[in-house]
């Protein structure tokens, strides 16, 4: 079964097992749960955490749908919470026993891009892979990882998980989208990001959030987060839709959390002139036209979400309860069962599954 039980016996660093079981993709729909070795200390900056909770992310189903070629057997996940077990000698800010959240992408927190908020684009970084395990490395852990005040109660696990990626990525969206107090925004994609963009539009102070879903499930959850109008067009007449909502104008800010050609196009024929795209889905197969763009007027901003720059605002809210983005998870599973975790998301059975070691 799992190695629970040899975990739970509080094992001393240097004392862990060398083999754990993890999730690792072989090719499309091949899933596996298998024995692989455990992460150790590389590099002194490094620090080894012990998963509390991790997830599958819609971007793990490009490759799993095949639709993202891997080279080889790849250890999957990047999203993940935990407590310290290990830390490098370099490592100066951060101690075995606590509760820490960290970026899909590794970051000194030092450099230009850093200091600019781009952690993302980090001259150091390096993506942190392999987190559907019971144990992770995370490079350059003083600048990636950012601890809790205490080991959280397990109830705000999902919501602290949730900013490893899901909800950073969420909040970039309208922040990229430049939301604004009082704005309209609309929302393309109501997958979890696209959930989550709407409750960050929602913090920022928009006025008016229009959701673009078509099932009745997301669509509830979408007004939970803070959405004010549900537009089920797509497409020519999702974009319709939004201007007729906007007397013919169009929304200030559109977030799109797609990342397909038909959703860029839909974002950017949605926003008003002067406004403003934020894009966080992952382009695939997405071309622009430099004719259609330069008259189209909107300022265009996305990628993969600073993750990091967002972290210590948005633990310190789960903290005081004032925001619950751990309610996109709608299935929970044990990590051993992390194959009908990427099946149910395949199948759309779950907006976001939940893994727990
Ligand atoms: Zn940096």
């Amino acid at each position: 079964m799992s190695t629970r039980t040899s975990n739970e016996r509080g094992i001393r660093p240097g004392k862990r097992e060398s083999t754990m079981r993890g999730a690792v993709l072989y090719g499309a729909g091949d899933l596996r749960f298998e024995e692989h070795d455990a992460p150790t200390i590389i590099k002194p900056t490094d620090a080894i955490i012990r998963i509390a909770a991790t997830c599958v992310c819609g971007s793990d189903l490009w490759p799993y749908r095949g639709l993202q070629p891997i080279a080889e057997p790849t250890p999957m996940g990047h999203e993940y919470c935990g407590v310290v077990e290990e830390v490098g000698s370099a490592v100066r800010t951060l101690k075995p026993g606590q509760f820490v959240i960290g970026s899909f992408f590794a970051s000194d927190n030092t450099c230009p891009h850093c200091r600019a908020g781009y952690q993302s684009s980090c001259q150091q970084r390096e993506f942190v892979g392999g987190a559907q395990a019971p144990m992770l490395r995370v490079p350059l852990a003083d600048g990636t990882l950012v601890a809790t005040p205490e080991v959280p109660p397990d109830d705000l696990i999902p919501s602290l998980l949730a900013l490893s990626d899901v909800m950073g990525t969420g909040w970039f969206a309208a922040d990229a989208a430049n939301v604004k107090p009082g704005a309209t925004v609309a929302v393309v994609g109501d997958g979890a990001v696209g959930l989550l963009g709407i409750l960050s539009a929602k913090l920022m102070g928009a006025e008016r959030i229009i959701a673009m879903s078509r099932h009745e499930h997301r669509q509830k959850l979408a007004r939970e987060f803070g959405a004010t109008d549900i537009v089920i067009e797509r497409g020519d007449e999702g974009v319709a839709r939004i201007k007729d909502m906007t007397d013919g104008v169009g929304a200030d800010s559109v977030l799109e959390c797609v990342g397909t050609q038909e959703s860029m196009k839909q974002a950017i024929h949605s926003v008003r002139p002067g406004g403003s795209v934020g894009y966080v889905g992952v382009p695939h197969g997405v071309e622009l036209s430099g004719q259609e763009l330069f008259y189209a007027h909107v300022h265009l901003h996305g990628g993969p979400a600073p993750v990091r720059r967002s972290l210590p605002d948005l633990i310190n809210q789960v903290w005081e309860r004032s925001i619950s983005p751990g309610r996109v998870f709608d299935l929970t599973l044990p990590l051993d069962q992390v194959a009908e975790a990427y099946r149910a998301m395949d199948e759309r059975r779950a907006i976001k599954t939940l893994l727990r070691p």
